[in-house]
């Protein structure tokens, strides 16, 4: 390789070289993934003021028969770039359905919601709605459990076909969280067009919430805009009871994290909280 000429792009830079080679072969992995059954969900409670379990967010995960568990965080960017996120995103959706179906055939379980994550580019194809409606129809579900966390990025993308969208599902009885709500771009007069029915507090605002009075007054605001909206709000990333306390003096209602239970297999998650 040349590698004199300061700004010079090398076609044969070694880092570049494998770089590329890397994710090639994540690529080539997450297709077998698919196809050896190696992804599973995970489940996370969801609980109201009174700790009283209210549904479960399904969160990827992805066991690797050479690397053990991997985080979505380091494989769903590359899953979106390469389109694998569309197989990937109908299995998280269907396998999601079938649980939620089993919770809601047992009476101890019946009330319980699923929130699930769709990716921009999942959301974006011209197929979505009619996928996820498929979906609904053939597993057999109460589509008013089924709860779609999008991210601000997302709708902001196009807004009016994501409206369109997002009314062709909620007809159905489909609701809508905002993920990751205040990290990103939104403004508030879109925010009033969306049928969303929940704002998700992101978990960057509530892990300094009683040290840092920016992130509790973010926190306020967006509890209080909830409010002003007709929106649900739900705080995730909750790890202590104190943050638990201030988030509860706020008049936000619904809560996740670590301190009612982590992402973990389905009857981990019911046997903490439904036999309670
Ligand atoms: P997210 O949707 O914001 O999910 C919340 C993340 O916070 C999860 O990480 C969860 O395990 C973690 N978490 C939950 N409670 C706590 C807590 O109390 N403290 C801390 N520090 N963290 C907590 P995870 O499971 O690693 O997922 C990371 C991201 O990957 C998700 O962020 C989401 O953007 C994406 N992801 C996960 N599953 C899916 C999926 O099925 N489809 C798509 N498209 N994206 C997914
Ligand atoms: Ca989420
Ligand atoms: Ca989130
Ligand atoms: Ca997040």
């Amino acid at each position: 390789a040349k590698s004199s000429g300061g700004d010079t792009l090398c076609f044969f830079d070694p880092i570049m070289l494998s770089i590329v080679t890397a994710r090639a072969t994540m690529e080539a992995d997450i297709r077998t993934g698919i196809y050896q059954q190696q992804f599973l969900l995970y489940y996370q409670p969801q609980v109201n003021s009174a700790g009283k379990l209210i549904g479960a967010e399904a969160l990827l995960r992805w066991q690797h028969p050479l690397k053990g568990m991997i985080s979505p965080a380091d494989f769903i960017p590359l899953a979106e770039e390469s389109g694998l996120i569309i197989p990937l995103g109908t299995w998280i959706l269907k396998t999601a359905c079938q649980q939620l179906r089993a919770w809601s055939s047992d009476r101890q379980t019946a009330s319980l919601t699923m929130a699930v994550n769709v990716s921009a580019k999942q959301f974006r194809q011209p197929d979505f709605v009619k996928s996820v409606l498929s979906t609904i129809e053939e597993i057999g579900i109460d589509a008013r459990k089924l709860k779609l966390e999008l991210t601000e990025s997302l709708l902001v993308d196009d807004i009016e076909e994501t409206i369109c969208k997002m009314n062709q599902l909620k007809a159905h009885g489909v609701c809508f969280s905002l993920d990751d709500f205040g990290t990103g771009y939104s403004s508030l007069s879109y925010l009033k067009r969306l049928p969303l029915d929940q704002l998700k507090i992101d978990q960057s605002f509530v892990r300094d919430i009683l040290i840092d009075p920016n992130d509790a007054a973010i926190t306020r605001t967006i509890i209080g805009l909830g409010k002003s909206l007709g929106l649900a709000v739900i705080a995730e990333g909750v790890e202590t009871e104190a943050q638990l306390a201030f988030l509860q003096s706020q008049d936000c209602h619904a809560f996740q994290g670590y301190l009612f239970g982590k992402p973990a297999p389905e009857l981990n998650m019911l046997r903490k909280l439904v036999s309670a």
